[in-house]
């Protein structure tokens, strides 16, 4: 018997056109919400592939041979994401960060990092240019993204004990290939680094102390980020959650932690030091000590849907105008729109409840 595939990339996400005013205000550079929040952040989803299948964001079970990716006629071309980026930037936004999927897999991706790196901020200065990478094949793609502009990038790694970490990404990737990425970015001077670490409890959160110890003194950053109910496919428990707090706890029981202030306001990282000067963690913890309040990021989903929330159960179709003829300004002022009437707070009203509801994939969305 054949088996019988459904077809549902094109209408699962499916999203209204958005509202394009009258009037065409200009851009300010200050564009607010309903609650204050000014638009700064811009993360931008260039594929909803991935050569992983990480337990608690893509599982195999939903992921299969069977799943359908977007196709690439959906996907937003370069030039369509630098003209997007353009009119967020003209709006405020001044930091960028591309993800995915897995960012790496998007052919010539060096080619729209040249792109998004010629852009400059409303006074002139270089936009905050990152990368967020399962740092699978970073080793070889390290150099030609500095060239291209990088100016950072972040790493996922959630074990440094190697079946740990291959039972987590679920494909039995090798731990030292991501090691190896982590050194040549280091090399290229894609710096700081960051290493984000996803603590499940039961799983990996025995590595918290080594993960700490190993990258102490290196100047990479560890952060170790709460499990979190994204999407609707990874069986979120809060029983599976290591809250900060314990994180925190458990390292300064080995090495003497003292708090330092955020870089500045917004960030999600609440930043630790070690006491003896040998660096930083951070730990960022949307579901103990969510903050909405300062959340002031935008995502742009591969197929170009603007969404105001990594929990949003909605987009909002900005490919439509781009393709549909529609000039700069009014779609500018379309997004200035979106923004101004935004008044998400998942992370604020979260329960058992609305852990279940059918929330964008982070895998398309881009986390
Ligand atoms: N493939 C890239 C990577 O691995 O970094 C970029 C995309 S990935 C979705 C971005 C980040 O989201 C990774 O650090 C990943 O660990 C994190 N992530 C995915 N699902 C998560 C979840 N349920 N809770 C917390 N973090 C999650």
């Amino acid at each position: 018997m054949t088996e019988r595939i459904i077809p549902i990339a094109d209408t699962r996400y499916s999203a209204p056109l958005p509202f394009v005013p009258a009037s065409l205000p200009a851009p300010t550079g200050r564009l607010t919400d309903v609650r204050g929040r000014q638009l700064h952040d811009l993360r931008i989803s260039v594929t909803d592939r991935c050569n992983f299948r990480c337990t608690y964001c893509m599982p195999k079970q939903v992921f299969d041979k069977g799943y359908q990716f977007l196709p690439h006629a959906s996907l937003l071309s370069f030039e369509e994401i630098t003209r997007l980026t353009r009119l967020f930037v003209a709006h405020g936004v001044e930091k960028i960060r591309l993800t995915g999927g897995e960012p790496l897999l998007r052919k010539d991706l060096e080619k729209l990092v040249a792109q998004l790196a010629a852009l400059r901020t409303r006074i002139g200065s270089p936009l905050d240019l990152t990368l967020t990478t399962n740092g699978s094949i970073l080793a070889r793609k390290a150099r030609a993204l500095r060239e291209a502009g990088l100016r950072r990038v972040t790493v996922s790694l959630d074990a440094l004990d190697d079946p740990v970490f291959r039972a987590m990404n679920d494909v039995d990737f090798p731990v030292s290939d991501v090691l190896n990425g982590i050194e040549a970015a280091d090399r290229e001077g894609l710096a700081p680094l960051k290493i984000n670490m996803v603590v499940k409890r039961g799983v990996n959160d025995h590595e918290i102390v080594e993960m700490a110890r190993r990258f102490r003194g290196t100047g990479h950053i560890v952060r170790f980020i709460e499990f979190m109910d994204v999407g609707a496919s990874n069986g979120w428990r809060m029983d599976d959650v290591v809250p900060s707090a314990e994180v925190v706890r458990r390292i300064s029981e080995r090495f003497a932690l003292e708090p330092i202030d955020p870089n500045y306001e917004g960030e999600v990282a609440e930043r630790w030091r070690y006491a003896d000067g040998s660096g930083e963690i951070g730990v960022i913890s949307s579901v103990t000590q969510p903050f909405c309040g300062s959340c002031t990021r935008a995502r742009l989903s591969t197929e170009g849907k603007l969404y105001t929330c990594l929990f949003a159960t909605g987009g909002h179709d900005l490919r439509s105008l781009l393709r549909g003829g529609y000039a700069d300004e009014q779609i500018s002022a379309a997004i200035g729109h979106l923004w101004s009437g935004r008044g998400d707070r998942y992370s604020e009203i979260r329960s058992s409840d609305t852990a279940a509801l059918r929330k964008i994939e982070m895998s398309y969305i881009g986390g």
